[in-house]
């Protein structure tokens, strides 16, 4: 394995969703559903599979599913050309992957805000660029929010593009509106790319606001934005995703996807294009429903001796271990599924800087109410 690639050989949720396994476990640790998408999207699934259309789509992905893809985006304001500024792709995975790919190369440094979902730091790195890492920082209210001082003294000659994930994993956190338009002047004022993961655009609570970056003045023309099926409809083994940005940026990120996987999922295609245009109530119905289960695992935590932090938007919610005497959550986290039978991941691992990260351990409350209340109970033990 070549050493820039050498930190990255296996991923915290494989091996913690193993150890779940092994020991029985409640996992509460890699991000997924336990319950199925809406019926009308998996009928048409199925009619795909068994109506023999299970040869490779379109490589720019299947025009039906990128039509209703630019539909959906119109809920923002934004309007695309399904043909030259929307490509689909394996999961949102594949496309921050060949979106660094395509647009930075050696030397060039991305920003990254730290915690960071695992694979930007090895797209980064398979890239050949530098990550430069800025945080969060607390607001008045607890809420954490992008430390808009670090990135104005992060980004320098070789800044390339800024990463940026909102509804953000793990933290639950959901970036401002005025925070994006400052973000969104730096990108303008130093000619910078975003690259925006937008996989939790739906999951939003107490009225927070999904603000897509590309939305903002200027970065139309400049922002990578990233969606995908899998956390909106519950189908995250399915790894549809897409990217929709200018002919330009959509034309490179087709460069690099074309080579890595060509296209994917064909018969699953049409089956997300239908639920984009006919099952966004059933969406809305899935985040109420999280939002009250949010609430149930954060009292359950609360209840349980953890200092909870607040959650605004996606499957997570992070919570402090030390109010239960433990001083650091990996230690705890690799011996939870074994002591107590739950799974959970340290925040720390999304991090360079693990120190400042290590009292956190994020908790996955996309779950039936039951899986919520048998980890919560389990938890109990720790007290
Ligand atoms: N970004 C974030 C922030 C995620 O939590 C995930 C996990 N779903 C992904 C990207 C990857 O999405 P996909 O499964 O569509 O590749
Ligand atoms: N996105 C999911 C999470 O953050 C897991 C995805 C994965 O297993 N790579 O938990």
């Amino acid at each position: 394995l070549v050493p820039r690639l050498r930190p990255f050989t296996s991923t915290v949720f494989a091996e913690m969703t193993a150890l779940a396994v092994r020991h029985d476990a409640v996992n509460l640790g890699q991000g997924f559903p336990d319950t199925d998408g809406p019926a009308g999207m998996l009928e048409k699934a199925k009619n795909s599979l068994f109506g023999g259309d299970n040869q490779y789509p379109p490589g720019p992905g299947r025009p039906e599913l990128r039509a209703a893809i630019a539909r959906h985006r119109q809920r923002y304001g934004t309007s695309y050309d399904p043909d030259t500024e929307v490509l689909v792709t394996a999961g949102a995975t594949e496309a921050i992957a060949a979106a660094l790919l395509a647009l930075t190369e050696a030397g060039d440094e991305v920003i990254v805000v730290e915690p960071y979902y695992d694979s930007y730091a090895a797209a980064v790195a398979m890239a050949g660029a530098q990550r430069r890492v800025i945080g969060l920082t607390e607001a008045g209210d607890g809420r954490l929010e992008l430390d808009l001082d670090a990135l104005r003294a992060a980004i320098t000659p070789r800044t390339r593009a800024v990463l940026l994930n909102s509804p953000h994993n793990p933290t639950g956190t959901v970036f401002s509106r005025e925070q994006l338009t400052e973000v969104a002047r730096l990108c303008v004022e130093h000619d910078l790319i975003a690259i925006t993961d937008e996989v939790y655009e739906h999951l939003v609570f107490d009225g927070s606001e999904h603000v897509p970056l590309a939305t903002l003045p200027g970065m139309r023309a400049r922002t990578v934005a990233i969606s995908s099926a899998g956390k909106t409809f519950n189908c995250t083994g399915w790894k549809i995703g897409w990217v929709c940005a200018a002919p330009e940026l959509v034309a490179a990120v087709k460069a690099a996807k074309q080579f890595i996987t060509f296209v994917s999922g064909g018969p699953l295609q049409p089956a997300v294009a239908y639920a984009l245009e006919h099952e966004l109530d059933w969406v809305e119905g899935v985040r109420r429903d999280l939002q009250e289960k949010r609430d149930r695992l954060s009292a359950g935590l609360a209840d349980a001796g953890f200092d909870v932090r607040p959650s605004f938007g996606t499957y997570f919610v992070t919570a402090d271990v030390r109010p239960l005497g433990f001083s650091d959550a990996a230690e705890l986290a690799w011996a939870l599924p074994e002591r107590v039978g739950v799974a959970a991941v340290p925040v720390q691992v999304f991090t360079d800087h693990p120190d400042e990260w290590k009292y956190l351990l994020r908790f996955a409350f996309c779950k039936q109410n039951e899986v919520i209340d048998e980890a919560v109970g389990r938890l109990r033990k720790l007290g």
